[in-house]
């Protein structure tokens, strides 16, 4: 198969997830920040999400990953389409329940309000759900060993890092009902964890 379809699949993930996260960077800018936790940690996992994101769109622009590839067959990129296509779902999804309070970064801001239902409903993290779904569609449908797996690797280290802290600050904002809230969801996927 050519590696085409998958180029086709990464130009379209990408852009559809750029045309899904813009506007809230755009609103987020508006929402004064009342607490923020951006430690030097935060940082550096930000600029590894960026990087993971990046390595994909250069084994697209340019050879200079062609020493990794290999051949692309129909079972990866069928699961690796559906993959994309679920996590997209669920990443609108979680950006539009999240509303004003999403942030890029671990911040409390203006009125923040907790969101327990929705895709917040059942699992806590739905966006760190569908960002593992995407990079998961990315490494499958992606043939080449170091572009495939780059977004999976950063962003399940942004998560392994990211998750303990997020939740503390939750807790130091929102008490006793992030108490609840977490004592009867899971974190990354309904009935599992
Ligand atoms: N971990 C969540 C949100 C990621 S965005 C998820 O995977 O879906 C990160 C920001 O969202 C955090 O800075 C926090 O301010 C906010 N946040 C996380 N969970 C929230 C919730 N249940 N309700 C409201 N804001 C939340």
């Amino acid at each position: 198969m050519h590696s085409w379809i998958a180029k086709v699949a990464v130009i379209a993930g990408t852009l559809t997830m750029i045309a899904i996260r813009a506007p809230h960077g755009r609103r987020s800018r508006n929402v004064k920040v009342t607490k923020s936790h951006k430690t030097s940690l935060e940082t550096g996992l930000l600029v590894l999400a960026w990087v993971g994101f990046f390595i994909p769109l250069i084994w697209l622009a340019s050879p200079v990953l062609s020493f990794a590839e290999y051949p692309l067959t129909l079972g990866p990129l069928v699961a690796g389409v559906t993959c994309l296509v679920v996590g997209l779902w669920l990443f609108y999804r979680s950006h539009a329940d999240l509303g004003t309070n999403w942030s890029i970064t671990l911040e409390v801001r203006e009125q923040h309000r907790l969101i327990t239902e929705g895709v917040y409903h059942r699992i806590r993290h739905p966006m760190y759900s569908a960002l593992m779904l995407y990079s998961l569609g990315y490494a499958l449908v992606i043939p080449n060993w170091v572009a495939g797996p780059s977004n999976l690797v950063a962003i399940a280290i942004l998560f392994a890092l990211r998750v303990h802290p997020e939740e503390q600050m939750m807790r130091e904002a929102f008490g006793a009902e992030y108490a609840t809230y977490a004592a009867r969801t899971k974190r990354l996927v309904p009935r599992v964890w």
